[in-house]
């Protein structure tokens, strides 16, 4: 519990899943601002997260919710964030502060700042944080603890409103920094966006051979071994198999809002790992030797900057965030 003042009299938030309720429960939680309104798609969420405790009132539509609010938050996956602020824009009070969680930030840019009205600010944000788990149910006031929240205020935008939005997630107890959204969208899509693909990839990959193998199995008269791939995952599948585990809506939007970027350091990657599949091929043992020293080190790096996750008693947020 903290004594400070709330930041803000009127907090709204669209999209109640994991980020939003997250955020949510640690307002809540320190006071860090006054009134904490809700909306979101279905009636059920609207419904489960009142129930959870940790909103003040809920709202049919978004732009009921941002009425009076100083703070909007948009919690919805990337690609539904335009929509969203073509129904709040004539909503919005004069001085409110418009800000987000997305994992693309050029994109927000691009969709929002079009229905932002004079007198409005918006500041895009990205708490680096999160499960592979979605919805209000899973949402915890901890998860943003020692994590980078990432803010990517347009050129000209007011210092103040920056400032303001920076301190809410300092409160939350990330560590902030300001960024270009051009940089931001480089450096998440190869430290987030293709990893994720990756897992996507190839336990699509196994499960299509596991099928083929089954198949062969019966064919050939075999007896018909069950579920290998998942029996014997802990030989380093399992943890693609959880980062492959993350809501499919936010991620189908995260691809298509970061798409060039994504595919540029999909096209690094396809090289370097042909150079690797080349090495294996010729022997070459020592070229493979190098870089597993090389990503070893790397790891170390991340151990040493406090970003190598921790256990958490309400939940595992050592697992992947998008
Ligand atoms: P989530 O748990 O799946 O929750 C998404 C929420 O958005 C749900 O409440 C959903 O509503 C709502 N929603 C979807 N479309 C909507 C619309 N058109 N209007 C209003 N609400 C809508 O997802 P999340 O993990 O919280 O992710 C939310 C955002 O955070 C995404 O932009 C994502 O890129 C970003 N982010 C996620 C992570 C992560 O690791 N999960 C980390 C950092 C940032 P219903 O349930 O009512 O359908």
């Amino acid at each position: 519990m903290t004594s400070e003042q709330p930041l803000f009299e009127r907090m709204a938030l669209i999209g109640l899943g994991l980020l939003g309720s997250s955020l949510a429960r640690v307002a809540k939680r320190d006071g860090l601002v006054g009134h904490i309104a809700g909306s979101t798609r279905s009636r059920e969420t609207l419904e489960r997260a009142f129930e959870l405790g940790f909103l003040d009132s809920i709202h049919e539509t978004p732009a009921e919710a941002v009425e009076g609010a100083d703070l909007v938050v948009l919690c919805a996956p990337v690609g539904a964030n335009a929509d969203i602020a073509a129904a709040i824009a004539g909503s919005l009070r004069p001085g409110a502060i418009v800000t987000d969680v997305g994992s693309v930030k050029q994109a927000i840019v691009r969709d929002v700042g079009p229905y932002i009205p004079a007198g409005v600010h918006l500041v895009p944000g990205h708490p680096v944080a999160g499960t592979e788990k979605s919805g209000p149910d899973h949402g915890f006031a901890e998860l943003f603890e020692d994590r980078y929240c990432i803010l990517t205020p347009p050129p000209g935008t007011d210092e103040a409103a920056v400032d303001k939005v920076g301190e809410l997630w300092r409160r939350a107890g990330s560590r902030v920094e300001v960024m270009d959204p051009h940089h931001h969208d480089r450096v998440l899509a190869i430290t987030s966006h293709l990893p994720h693909l990756i897992a996507y990839t190839i336990v699509g990959t196994a499960s299509d051979l596991e099928n083929q193998l089954l198949r062969e199995d019966a064919e050939n008269g075999d007896v018909v071994r069950t579920r290998d791939v998942i029996r014997y995952s802990a030989g380093g599948f399992r943890d693609f198999t959880r980062i492959a585990a993350s809501p499919p809506e936010m991620w189908r939007d995260i691809f298509l809002n970061n798409r060039e970027t994504v595919l540029e350091m999909l096209g690094r990657f396809t090289e370097d790992l042909t150079a690797l599949q080349r090495a294996i091929r010729w022997g070459e043992g020592d070229k493979l030797h190098d870089w597993f020293e090389r990503t070893r080190e790397i790891r170390q790096g991340v151990v040493d900057m406090g970003q190598a996750g921790s256990f958490n008693p309400v939940e595992d947020k050592d697992a992947n965030e998008a």
